[in-house]
């Protein structure tokens, strides 16, 4: 049965919980209606009224945060419906995604501002069957650089225009702004994005680093999906000449205000890719993404990336999304498992690989006062995991979300 009112006062104990900077085992975890009341190990703070939670020896963690999500549960939020959009948020809150930024595809413009709406309508009318809870869209494509769009349809790819992407700001709801830095258009992008309080970010392109500066300067400090979809030096060889310039790698990893992510998902990036992004960026520059498309939880086939009348055809084997041999169309995967791929196979430190999939893409998108970390006064979204790391129950504002397995 699903529970309809936040339960007055929870208990999670018996497990360990993962702090931003550390472990802590024996840990208690109250609760009181949607908010985090107490952190710590004192048992005097069991409040004798609350319904206790055993962790069974696992772990305690925040709910995770995800800024570049497309789809799951056989659902792109690009299919522009309230319910699709809810079944991504369903799809994702089974693998502890408790805050999420639904991402647009290129898109005509009707496309995107069905998906605006449809976003908004989820968001606004939230309780727990709903799932993750939507704290923002990330307004991702359609300002992609041609020769860049990856698995996304090029023929609506296009450079921004203040007469479009204004109406898509006035939707109140676009928390994250995505542009190519090198296309006609992109600085007023990025200031306009800025003044709305926006992650500014620049992905899908083959900018150079002088490109990377004036970006910086007009607001942009993220950069989408690190290595996929985005320069290298050879590539702005390519396009401008010699002498070689630096691209977007040296100037994110050179540049300590600039963040990036990774797909963590073991397939698009090698271990010793996840193990290197962390040690130059640590977990306070670097987040892990699902970039996952609908095919998460569905069985291997064909699907669409993107809307369900036009997307681009992909192939999911189940373990990743294909475009076409040899390249890969995103990921299929929760962000559990991207937590325990950058855990296990990127060799990052419990508590780093946690915090990357938490606090650190709060931080970055401005949430990280209500959501991110197990911190009294946030909102009460709380997993139990397995001591394998498994999702083993999920909390959201306080109320346990009953699809948790
Ligand atoms: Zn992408
Ligand atoms: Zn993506």
């Amino acid at each position: 049965m699903l529970r309809r009112n936040p339960v007055p006062q929870l208990c999670i104990l018996n497990g360990t919980a993962i702090l931003p900077d550390r472990l802590l085992s024996d840990a208690v975890v109250v609760c009181r209606d949607d908010r985090i009341t107490y952190v710590g190990t004192a048992q005097s703070r069991i409040p004798a009224s609350a319904e206790i939670v055993d962790a069974k020896g696992g772990y305690i963690t925040p709910g995770f945060v995800d800024i570049h999500i497309h789809g799951g549960g056989g659902a792109d939020v690009m299919d522009g419906s309230a319910d699709a959009v809810k079944t991504v948020c369903q799809s994702h809150a089974r693998h502890g995604t408790t805050t999420m930024f639904p991402t647009t595809s290129t898109g005509t413009d009707d496309q995107i501002h069905a998906m605006l709406a449809a976003c908004g309508e989820v968001r606004d009318t939230w309780n727990i069957e709903s799932g993750s809870k939507i704290a923002g869209v990330h307004l991702y494509g359609p300002y992609f650089a041609e020769g860049k769009t990856g698995c996304h349809d090029e023929s609506v790819c296009r450079a921004p225009e203040a007469a479009e992407y204004r109406r898509y700001f006035e939707s109140g709801i676009v928390g994250i702004a995505t542009c190519a830095a090198e296309l006609p258009g992109a600085a007023a992008f990025y200031r306009h994005a800025t003044k709305r309080g926006c992650l500014v970010t620049c992905g899908h392109s083959n900018s150079s680093w002088n490109e990377m500066e004036t970006a910086f300067q007009n607001g942009m400090r993220h950069v989408d999906h690190f290595w996929c979809a985005m320069s290298n030096v050879s590539s702005v060889r390519k396009r401008l000449g010699v002498p070689m310039q630096g691209s977007m790698l040296e100037y994110v990893l050179s540049n300590p205000e600039m963040s990036t992510e990774v797909i963590a998902d073991g397939m698009h990036l090698a271990p010793e890719l996840l193990s290197f992004a962390w040690r130059m960026k640590r977990s306070e520059r670097l987040c892990l993404v699902t970039d996952c498309n609908r095919a998460l939880d569905m069985p291997p086939g064909k699907y669409r990336f993107g809307p369900e009348e036009d997307g681009s055809w992909f192939t999911s084997d189940g373990k990743v999304g294909w475009a076409s041999p040899g390249s890969l169309a995103s990921s299929v995967m929760g962000m559990d498992h991207m937590v325990r791929t950058m855990h296990k196979l990127g060799n990052v430190p419990l508590q780093d690989a946690v915090r990357m999939a938490t606090l650190t893409p709060a931080e970055r998108t401005g949430i990280d006062q209500q959501v991110g970390s197990l911190t009294a006064g946030k909102q009460a979204d709380i997993l139990v995991l397995s001591k394998t790391l498994k999702v083993k129950q999920v909390h959201i504002s306080g109320e346990r979300w009953a699809q948790s397995r």
